[in-house]
């Protein structure tokens, strides 16, 4: 997920907010859209309220001003946990609108969520326990009392592709879907540049060494503030073996002896894919 083109993002709500302006409603982790819960995958497309409609369905939340998309004012909707769940629709988990709701409003849909996230989760004062208040000029909260600001959290985590010749490394954590196999993955740690976090989590998890990576893409990933940076990197050294309790298997795999692979709207996939691409153009098989 990445910020769409035609996204002019913004702190302040308008003095009028537009007709048409949608809202990215959530009650805990979940989005407010159209229809039931239980409607088959292949039926209508489920819709954003607009933000006229909130207030229409007896709703009430903290909004929080994203931009515009196109020119549609965009506004996240804090709701409070037992807020109503309106006749005609439903809230519905990010990941389940996957393939649902078009990427540019799945992207704000996750943009939404982390502010949200960040507003409930710093009402008070991490240092001296006073309630915090919006600051001006910025996205982020200050203590009154003590003068702590406090902005929306992201957690940078790496991704690497190791490869050795034409075969990719792969690894299945044990909180994977049954078969699947995924490119190694980790967060960074205090004092770590991606490039560290990358070698010692190579070490630490199939104990191998590898060549400097090479960046590939990123990817903001919303559960819950992820920023995934994915790079490849060619194996260097090591016998290699899953050395983390988190990895239930790990392989080398032949590029046309692939297992099942994570679903083409993560960053893992594309990286895999393009991987794989470039070693078929690059070499016979
Ligand atoms: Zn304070």
């Amino acid at each position: 997920m990445h910020t769409p083109a035609g996204f002019e993002p913004a702190l302040s709500m308008p003095a009028v907010v537009s007709a048409g302006a949608v809202a990215f409603a959530w009650r805990r982790d979940k989005l407010l859209v159209s229809g039931a819960a239980d409607a088959p995958r292949d039926g209508p497309m489920p819709m954003l309220p607009g933000f006229a409609t909130i207030a229409a369905l007896g709703l009430a939340g903290t909004p929080h001003f994203l931009g515009a998309q196109d020119g549609v004012d965009c506004i996240a909707v804090n709701l409070p946990d037992n807020a109503p769940e309106p006749a005609g629709w439903h809230y519905a988990g990010l990941r389940s609108l996957f393939f649902r709701i078009p990427e540019p409003l799945l992207a704000l849909a996750g943009r939404a969520f982390q502010i949200v996230e960040w507003d409930r989760t710093h009402r008070y004062c991490g240092r001296c326990g006073t309630p915090t208040r919006d600051k001006t000029g910025e996205r982020a909260k200050e203590c009154p009392a003590c003068g702590q600001v406090a902005y929306p959290r992201v957690s940078p985590a790496m991704m690497v592709l190791v490869t050795r010749g034409r075969e990719l490394l792969l690894a299945r954590a044990s909180r994977f879907p049954s078969g699947m196999y995924s490119a190694l993955a980790g967060f960074v740690e205090p004092g770590e540049t991606i490039e560290d976090c990358i070698r010692r989590e190579v070490r630490e998890e199939v104990n191998v060494e590898i060549a400097p990576p090479a960046y590939f893409a990123s990817q903001s990933w919303a559960f819950p503030h992820s920023l995934m940076i994915a790079y490849t990197a060619e194996y260097a050294g090591g016998d290699m073996r899953p050395s983390d309790e988190e990895i239930a298997d790990a392989q080398w795999f032949a590029l046309d002896a692939l297992p099942a692979l994570p679903p083409g709207i993560s960053i893992a996939r594309r990286l895999i894919d393009a991987t794989v691409a470039r070693l078929r153009a690059t070499g016979s098989c």
